[in-house]
């Protein structure tokens, strides 16, 4: 969830603004003057500013450009006058946006939703992560394709990591023999579901300490097999 400070001295403006972006999704925290915006500001872990412009204290100008020193997080100027806009960005201090009072909340929302994005896609943080499945000591890369157990990499068939990764992602759930062949070999073959057995068989001298008392793959007597967790 992404967070957001509204530095703005007049509590009405800030709490209709903090209200809008908290039905949207946002967790948001409010500073009401200029130093303590600054010092949130500087000390938070923030997705992105909103500053009021004119503020007791330290004004807008000043946190601006103090969080320009340290963050590229999204900032957005708010101002009563038109003037100031233009003045702000004359002096080019690397705010991403401005917008004149009074605006519309649902105005404000889009805008902040529309900075987030781009900033997501500028520093990669939307970029796709690898889906790793991770129980006790095993780990399995489902991305990259790769296997794990106690930090040493073990070596799988294409097979035996389908099934492995199926059957972890399912943990659990109880699947016959000849429902895991169905998912893994994906045909039709009744005839065949000793393939499923000897790729256990398998998969276990790989993953488990003892392959006689299972810690990950346990065999449910006369029913097939599940993924403990
Ligand atoms: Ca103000």
């Amino acid at each position: 969830m992404s967070k957001i400070l509204i530095v703005e001295d007049e509590e009405a403006i800030a709490d209709l603004e903090k209200d809008y972006l908290e039905l949207s999704g946002f967790k948001v925290e409010v500073a009401n003057d200029g130093q303590s915006g600054i010092s949130k500001a500087l000390k938070g872990n923030y997705d992105l500013f909103i500053l009021d412009l004119m503020l007791p204290g330290v004004d807008g100008f000043d946190i601006c450009r103090q969080i320009r020193e340290e963050k590229n997080t999204p900032i957005i100027m708010v101002s009563a006058k038109k003037d100031d806009i233009d003045k702000i960005r004359g002096l080019g201090l690397g705010a991403d946006d401005y917008m004149t009072k009074p605006f519309s909340p649902s105005e404000l929302v889009a805008r902040v939703k529309a900075h987030l994005a781009r900033y997501d896609r500028l520093t990669g943080s939307a970029a796709q992560k690898n889906k790793v499945i991770e129980i006790r000591g095993l780990k399995i890369d489902t991305t990259a394709r790769r296997v794990w157990i106690n930090e040493e990499e073990k070596t799988f068939t294409t097979k035996e990591f389908d099934l492995l990764t199926f059957l972890a992602s399912h943990p659990n759930h109880v699947y016959t023999k000849e429902e895991l062949f169905r998912e893994i070999w994906d045909m039709e073959s009744i005839g065949d579901i000793a393939t499923v057995t000897v790729h256990i068989k398998k998969i276990r001298e790989k993953v488990e300490m003892d392959t006689s008392n299972p810690q990950y793959i346990e065999t449910i007597w006369g029913v097939g097999y599940r993924f403990k967790v």
